[in-house]
């Protein structure tokens, strides 16, 4: 008997998001990306004395969209504290962001596991700045030197905190992408992982199954892909499995991901012994979010990603997984409905999505946007296909070739001679001469063995170099063998 004990995890996820505005949250400086190192920085966000801050009203707007839009409650009164630490990013040594009361608490939103949607529950999101950007001269540890660029000083974000309702690293990374999406959707950040404007930090802890109550938790910090978000909870998941199974204690600690090596380290515990000393922001008055302003953006929120997947799943038919899938993204999405506005058959075209193009897509690193193949050739091969010019099986073919030529399917199949043979007396001669050369699989099919017609089938499709319309060899083979 095997009484080893398994253990399951536990995740709870921090996100920080930035948010697309024009300008700083609390100044009139540009955010724009990739300007020369400090030429978007005034006094307010370089932190000079005596200056104050000043709220900015599209910052709150964004927030909001992205609270309502995960099912959060607006709080009509919330107010902005100062978090107080020393660090070379940030000028004014306390960033101002929110504490006891958030902008907005509680809410969910709906993943898609595997074809099961699963609800995770959200418990704050709030308002807060960013740091500026520190360049080492080499590795962190041992760099002669430092340089500071604060134009990201003052970038409005939010952050969003999860209850700890996720169980898997591949869980953790779905919800995420689903919350990328959803920004999205909104359009109120790019959730670029890889650029930095959506940033994660996950805890995790590991408990029996079956258990109850939580183990003791670490943080793991420093993912900059949802790829690495999964493996970096894979290894901190295996590592406190272990420990626990030698008898060793889960020390409360927060962890760097190192992407090289593939491991975590912890942070030294001087680095981490915080405290905030957060208390109310003097400069800022309490925040009161009207309830008609509330409504008139929760009027004006976008169709977003948990309602096309159900529509997709009610309007088309589609199984579940196939609408998490091709709602992953608000492109793919469109991208599928322009298809299916030229070819009816919603499943079909879903297939031809998901395994064709975006296997093609994913094995290049691309990005939909970025298909060779538009949504009007693969209706139209779809449409060959349908009336039987060429079979499904030609049709991955031409499909390949149009993924990297950018060639139309007509062209491809005419410039190949790929046209199906449909044509019942030719398929006859050559259906003959197959039972000719097959006397084995002929027999063995007329003693009652149904498979012996897939070989047969099969010889066919070899002697027409894959062109014979399938249900008429069938059909012909049927008739000749006088069985089925
Ligand atoms: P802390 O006080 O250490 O900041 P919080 O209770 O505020 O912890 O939770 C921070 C994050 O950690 C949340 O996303 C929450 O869901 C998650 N979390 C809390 N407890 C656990 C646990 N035992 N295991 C995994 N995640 C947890
Ligand atoms: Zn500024
Ligand atoms: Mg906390």
């Amino acid at each position: 008997m095997n009484r080893e004990i398994t253990y399951e995890a536990v995740i709870g996820l921090e996100v920080h998001v930035q948010l697309l505005t024009e300008s700083k949250i609390f100044c009139g400086c540009s955010t724009r990306f990739g300007q020369p190192p400090n030429s978007q920085t005034c006094p307010v966000c370089l932190g000079m004395p005596g200056v104050l801050p000043v709220l900015n009203r599209k910052a709150v707007e964004y927030a909001i969209r992205t609270a309502l839009a995960v099912h959060g409650t607006i709080a009509p009164r919330c107010r902005f504290a100062r978090k107080n630490y020393f660090y070379p990013d940030l000028p004014k040594d306390y960033q101002i962001s929110q504490y006891e009361l958030p902008l907005s608490t509680g809410g969910f939103l709906e993943t898609s596991d595997h074809g099961t949607v699963k609800r995770v529950r959200i418990r704050r999101i709030h308002l807060e700045e960013d740091a500026g950007k520190l360049l080492h001269a080499g590795a962190m540890d041992q760099a002669e030197y430092s340089l500071v660029d604060f134009n990201r000083c003052g970038v409005p974000l939010i952050e969003m905190v999860t209850e700890p309702d996720l169980r898997t690293p591949e869980a953790a990374a779905e919800f995420l992408k689903l919350f990328r999406a959803t920004l999205q959707y909104l359009g109120v950040s790019q959730g670029n992982m890889e650029e930095g404007n959506l940033r994660c930090d996950a805890n995790v802890s590991v408990r029996p199954t079956g258990a109850s109550e939580f183990g003791v938790k670490t943080e793991v910090k420093n993912m900059n892909s949802f790829k690495n978000v999964q493996r970096a909870l894979e290894y901190e998941i295996q590592r406190q499995i272990t420990l626990l199974k030698s008898g060793q204690p889960i020390v409360q600690e927060t962890h760097l991901w190192d992407a090289e090596k593939e491991v975590t380290l912890p942070m030294r515990g001087k680095e981490e012994a915080h405290d905030y000393r957060y208390f109310p922001e003097p400069d800022l008055v309490p925040l009161e979010v009207s309830p008609a302003w509330v409504e008139e953006i929760a009027g004006s929120l976008p169709e977003l990603p948990t309602d096309r997947r159900r529509r997709f799943v009610q309007a088309y038919g589609l199984p579940e997984y196939d609408a998490a899938v091709l709602t992953a993204s608000k492109a793919l999405a469109d991208y599928f409905e322009e298809c299916i506005q030229l070819h009816r058959d919603t499943k079909l075209v879903s297939n031809w999505i998901m395994s064709e193009l975006l296997g093609y897509l994913n094995r290049d690193g691309k990005e939909i946007t970025e298909s060779p193949v538009t949504p009007a050739q693969v209706a139209t091969l779809l449409k060959l296909i349908q009336e039987g010019v060429i079979s499904g099986k030609i049709a991955k073919t031409v499909f390949e070739e149009m993924y990297q030529t950018r060639k139309n399917p007509e062209t491809i199949v005419q410039e190949k001679g790929l046209v199906q043979i449909s044509d019942r007396e030719e398929l006859n001669r050559i259906v003959d001469q197959v039972l000719d050369q097959n006397p084995g699989p002929v027999s063995d099919f007329k003693g009652g063995k149904e498979k012996a017609l897939t070989a047969l089938v099969g010889a066919v499709m070899r002697a027409t170099k894959g062109k014979a319309n399938p249900q008429l060899i069938n059909d012909l083979l049927r008739e000749k063998l006088g069985g089925g």
